[in-house]
């Protein structure tokens, strides 16, 4: 279904585009506020145009480019194949990793996001060799079974799987390059064995220490003074 710019300027685009929104994360609608000219398509035959979007859930702007297909006198016709210039970003808790870790696992999802697969690849490499570092002797063993986890909540293939593996966990070669496919596996499984070890731990002490905490207070183990401390903590 192409998209068209009529002599008179006005705009038909016979289908909706929506896309993830990298502002609000909403799956929304793109809505055409600045389309291109007419005159200035014809007058200079570019191979592609840009147009200006809101989103329809948060309003923010999005750019895209589409290609020029054909130039008439009545109408320019556009490939509906709107590229996005902005891409959505991964979102994460980033506020639960230790700095280190964090550093290098944003990059690894900004990689993601610009389509950098097998940059991406290595950086989730480093991801998990910063995070064994960080957490010390047995966090290899764990890391694994987290990976392990995700491919068998994930049912994901063997040759994907083992593809992966050598991604995150090789040693002694380099890391393996990878298409489309296997980064779209890769960055829900970084994602998932990240939250495990360190968002899910740190959500699931943070709610047992207050649990216990109230419940020694109904039981009069403390007063409310303390009370009063480890609520402004
Ligand atoms: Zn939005």
């Amino acid at each position: 279904m192409a998209i068209y710019v009529k002599s008179d300027n006005t705009f038909e685009q016979a289908e909706s585009v929506s896309r993830e929104c990298p502002h609000c994360g909403a799956h929304a609608q793109l809505i055409p506020i600045a389309t291109p000219s007419f005159e200035a398509i014809r007058s200079a035959s570019p191979r592609q145009v840009g147009i200006a979007f809101r989103c329809a859930a948060c309003n923010e702007p999005r750019f895209g480019r589409a290609a020029v297909r054909s130039i008439g006198t009545a109408s320019v016709e556009l490939s509906s194949n709107i590229i996005e210039v902005e891409r959505a970003r991964q979102r994460f808790p980033y506020s639960y990793l230790p700095p280190a870790v964090e550093r290098i696992f944003r990059e690894a999802l900004q990689c993601y996001s610009a389509d950098c697969h097998n940059a991406f690849a290595s950086m989730c490499r480093r991801t998990v060799q910063t995070a064994i570092a960080d957490l010390g002797s047995n966090a290899r063993l764990e890391w694994f079974e987290l990976y392990k986890d995700v491919v068998n909540i994930g049912e994901i293939d063997e040759a994907t799987a083992q593809v992966l593996e050598t991604v995150l966990f090789g040693v002694d070669g380099p890391v393996p390059e990878i298409g489309t496919d296997h980064a779209a596996v890769l960055v829900e499984m970084i994602k998932d064995m990240a939250y495990q070890c360190y968002v899910r731990t740190s959500k699931l002490r943070a709610a047992m220490r207050m649990r216990r905490y109230f419940a020694e207070e109904a039981s009069g183990k403390i007063t409310s003074l303390d009370r009063h401390r480890a609520e402004s903590a």
